[in-house]
């Protein structure tokens, strides 16, 4: 099966179904709830490819009364056949992205979720960096900044989520001439768990307006 949910609609079907399971433990009128259960299915529904035997099953998931944390957290993953996964890049691959980075640490790929993740970040904590490769059409563009070792609360400049967050600051070259200008974003300081939060790319977007280098 080809898969056609990106892992933004992923996060935000997961983020509607966990809204669920928190309105059956807060609603006690049964009819309230089977309105909030039709108006989930109703939302999640047109993300899901048609026809297809894993939408059966997850929709046939959703319909009991009151399913638990725990039943949805078994249920959501049926789902991962059909997201389309970030690509598991090489550590040669990664050092074309990071040309000028002379010991670039790799990213925990063991430890993260493929579905899950719009953009790939990771920290080195021993030099105080983020590392971000975020999709830009067909290609990807790779974002080295200072991440500071403060986390303060905040709504994150990619998620657009109030978390915990860290200053972010990278170095753009500006122009030919060799003018460099500092951009400083807060953002979530674990960028997986960020990649939860971000259910609508656009922020992504703009974020990479700013921070891209120029070529
Ligand atoms: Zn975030």
């Amino acid at each position: 099966m080809e898969p056609t949910i990106t892992a933004y609609e992923y996060s935000d079907i997961k983020q509607h179904v966990n809204a669920l399971v928190s309105a059956y433990l807060a609603v006690n009128d049964r009819h309230m709830r089977s309105i909030i259960r039709a108006e989930t299915i109703a939302y999640v529904t047109p993300f899901l490819p048609e026809g297809a035997p894993l939408t059966q099953a997850f929709l046939a998931g959703l319909q009991p009364d009151r399913l638990s944390r725990k039943e949805a957290a078994k249920l959501l993953p049926l789902l991962e056949p059909a997201v389309i996964p970030f690509p598991q890049f090489s550590t040669k691959q990664l050092g074309k992205l990071f040309r000028k980075v002379k010991k670039l640490k790799q990213p925990a790929w063991a430890s993260l979720n493929l579905h899950e993740l719009t953009y790939l970040g990771w920290n080195d904590g021993g030099s105080q960096k983020k590392y971000l490769v975020i999709p830009d059409h067909e290609r990807v563009i790779g974002i080295r900044g200072d991440l500071a070792p403060q986390t303060i609360k905040g709504v994150c400049a990619i998620c657009q989520t109030i978390g915990n967050v860290s200053l972010f600051v990278s170095t753009t070259k500006t122009s030919g001439l060799g003018t460099y200008t500092r951009n400083g974003n807060y953002i979530c300081r674990d960028s997986a768990q960020c990649n939860r939060q971000l259910t609508d790319p656009q922020a992504l977007q703009d974020f990479l307006a700013v921070v891209r280098p120029q070529r």
